[in-house]
């Protein structure tokens, strides 16, 4: 949990609709700001930090971790009931870095979202079976065997 910004993890104990809160508040937006960047109706947004909402899907989570500023996981795993700890993942350039070297800390920053090298997307999940990756000490997928870099050839379409 080491270079983490603490104060955007979720705290242990806190509910998605407190947690929601508190993120919207600590970046002085108002919930209309917030629902109309993650493209939620405002109503909806109000529900939920109310805590009357119960289920997020994929599009609710990445809308608000765009709105918000956080990883998605973090919301997925507040959603979920299941420590950050353990959705902890790598994120790194699939072109830019060096198989058996660590993460550039720039790729790892819970606000990077793209290479500061080449632009590239950075990521965090397998590109393809879409296991998060949590360690790169391997090269490969364990759960599929994709390398985790691309060919400089390859573009991502994402
Ligand atoms: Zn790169
Ligand atoms: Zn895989």
């Amino acid at each position: 949990m080491k270079a983490l910004e603490t104060d955007q993890a979720p705290k242990s104990g806190e509910s998605v609709a407190e947690y929601v809160c508190r993120l919207r508040e600590g970046l002085g937006l108002t919930q209309k700001q917030v629902a109309l960047k993650a493209g939620l109706h405002v109503q909806s947004l109000g529900k939920l930090e109310r805590g009357k909402t119960t289920r997020l899907n994929r599009k609710t989570i990445n809308g608000l971790s765009h709105a918000l500023q956080v990883p998605g996981e973090y919301l997925e795993s507040l959603y979920r009931g299941t420590p950050v700890e353990t959705v902890q993942s790598v994120k790194f350039c699939p072109q830019c870095w060096v198989p058996g070297t660590p993460p550039d800390a720039l790729w790892t920053n819970v606000r990077a979202k793209y290479c500061f090298e080449c632009g590239e997307q950075l990521r965090n999940r397998c590109l393809s079976c879409d296991e998060l990756i949590t360690s790169l000490k391997h090269r490969f997928c364990p759960y599929c065997g994709q390398a985790y870099k691309l060919p400089k050839s390859k573009t991502l379409k994402s």
